[in-house]
């Protein structure tokens, strides 16, 4: 087993490991299955996945949610918009309050079936955070594939007509990943470049970016591997690390649960098979509020990706 050099770094600023400081987001991975199969996907999401969380699951994260009362609820898969009762639980979180976001690749919204899902966004008042690796066709063609810039813009141009990314609460966040072993630029500086090309090629608004660096898991991993590129990329993650990160690091504000409602720190650690530890209760079904908000987090080398440069969450940069 390699040595967890994350851990042994946490230990010599805080003397102890990483603890959660509350749990104001639950994270919800309704299932793998996915209409793409990007090449920087930390979660290996294809058509091919069948893992898929099942009803009784939602009901019991319906229940848990009534003692967290989470400021967010955070949906994310594969396209979560896939699992066949999305739409059951989507409706049951608004009716009970909760702000609702999911994690959308836009392209998933031009399936069969799919095409009134923006309206009932809009209905269910669910924010969005769509996936837009670069505002340049060829770059997002590299690294998500043929034809689904054309997609992504269209799904955005009506998502606009809806009010996405204009009207205060239908809030459309893009996020840009960058397009190889390298780490994110300025969240602000991007966000401005993107505001500016997107507007005056499509006249497309959105509300804010999110700067979000590669993983090295998953498929990312396989491919930095094969091309030689796996070592240099760990090396920067660590010679990049800055502490104004960890304060803001999301494992210490959420918890993802997973399609089988097995309980992670963090989506990252959900694909690595990684569950929380250190005594907290690992199921839905045995949830302790108290145990899990105050928990040590399950670390290991790959959470140098969060902590590089500007630092990366599902939020965006943390610093
Ligand atoms: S990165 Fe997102 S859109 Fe791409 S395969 Fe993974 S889940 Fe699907
Ligand atoms: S990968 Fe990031 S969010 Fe997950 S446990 Fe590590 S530092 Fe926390």
């Amino acid at each position: 087993m390699s040595r967890n050099l994350f851990e042994e770094k946490i230990a010599s600023i805080t003397g102890e490991g990483l603890f959660s400081e509350g749990i104001k987001i639950v994270q919800v991975n309704l299932g793998l299955k996915c209409n793409q199969a990007c090449n920087h996907c930390h979660v290996d999401a294809s058509p091919q996945r069948t893992e898929r969380m099942e009803w009784p699951t939602m009901e019991r994260i319906l229940d848990t949610a009534e003692t967290l009362r989470p400021s967010l609820v955070d949906l994310t898969g594969g396209a979560p918009e896939l699992n066949p009762s999305f739409r059951k639980f989507v409706t049951a979180l608004h009716r009970k309050g909760y702000s609702v976001q999911v994690r959308s690749n836009l392209t998933v919204l031009t399936e069969p079936g799919m095409e009134d899902l923006p309206d009932f966004f809009a209905e269910h008042r669910v924010g969005l955070v769509a996936s837009l690796p670069c505002y340049l066709e060829e770059n997002v063609r590299a690294q998500r594939g043929s034809g689904i810039y054309e997609k992504s813009i269209e799904i955005l141009v009506r998502l606009n007509r809806l009010g996405y990314g204009l009207d205060e609460d239908k809030p459309l966040n893009l996020v840009y990943n960058p397009g190889g072993a390298f780490l994110p630029p300025e969240q602000a500086k991007l966000e401005a470049d993107y505001r500016r090309e997107l507007q005056q090629r499509f006249g497309i608004f959105f509300t804010h970016l999110l700067t979000i660096a590669n993983m090295p898991i998953g498929r990312l991993r396989g491919k930095l591997r094969q091309a030689h590129e796996e070592k240099k990329y760990l090396s920067l993650l660590r010679e990049s690390f800055n502490p104004g990160t960890l304060s803001n690091l999301m494992c210490r504000h959420q918890i993802s649960i997973a399609w089988d409602g097995r309980v992670y720190d963090c989506d990252f650690n959900l694909a690595l098979g990684c569950p929380v530890n250190h005594g907290a209760p690992d199921h839905i079904e045995d949830f302790d509020k108290n145990a899990l908000e105050k928990r040590r987090i399950v670390t290991g080398n790959h959470c140098f990706g969060c902590t590089a440069g500007y630092g990366s969450s599902c939020a965006g940069a943390l610093v």
